[in-house]
């Protein structure tokens, strides 16, 4: 593009890297960040920085977390015999913010998906199986109602039956398809209350 100067279109071809940014988004951000006082720039570049360098794997759940345990994991009070399992940290954020679920999760970064490559390997089930040596009371599939979601949560069911931990699933009331973060909270605990044994 010539109508803006090189840096102008470096910034534009980096924000419309980012994903839900499109070119128009992009082209307004980079003028923003342009207009922006040069302190508040260098604080955001460096905060993007430090974050990048600074958070990493929680290592029992595998959210993201800035400690060596995550601040779930390391609350006492929690229920750590029951685990949650899903799909990824946009999930679990949406069942904490409801405020009602007072066990663990386990974030599987992904789910099981044939027609992309993406197999049991890819995914942190290995870790899952792991924690089972533990006491665990219960494990809750909470991944998606999409068809990686159900298979994912099949195979979850059929590794972890024979270890003879408690597993159930969350309801349907989850549309099909349908991403957990953008379902209401009364759909989630109703999800969650409504779970069924595996
Ligand atoms: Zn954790």
């Amino acid at each position: 593009m010539e109508l803006y100067s090189g840096y102008i279109n470096k910034l534009i071809e980096q924000f419309s890297k980012l994903p839900g940014v499109g070119s128009k988004s992009a082209q307004r951000l980079a003028l923003h960040v342009i207009n922006m006082p040069s302190e508040h720039v260098e604080r955001f570049a460096q905060i993007m920085v430090e974050a990048r360098k600074n958070i990493h794997y929680c290592n029992t759940c595998y959210t993201l977390t800035d400690k060596e345990t995550c601040p779930i994991c390391a609350n006492p009070k929690r229920d750590h015999k029951m685990i949650m399992v899903v799909e990824n940290i946009r999930d679990l954020a949406a069942y904490e913010k409801t405020g009602k679920y007072d066990g663990v999760y386990h974030v599987l970064h992904g789910a099981i998906s044939p027609m992309m490559g993406i197999g049991p390997n890819d995914i942190r089930l290995k870790e899952l199986v792991k924690r089972l040596e533990e006491e665990i009371t219960e494990v809750i599939i909470a991944t998606n109602s999409s068809l990686e979601g159900e298979t994912t949560a099949m195979y979850i069911s059929k590794l972890i039956k024979p270890t003879g931990v408690k597993v159930t699933r969350i309801a349907s009331g989850v549309p099909v398809g349908g991403d957990l973060e953008c379902i209401d909270e009364m759909t989630l605990l109703r999800a969650l209350e409504g779970r069924t044994e595996l």
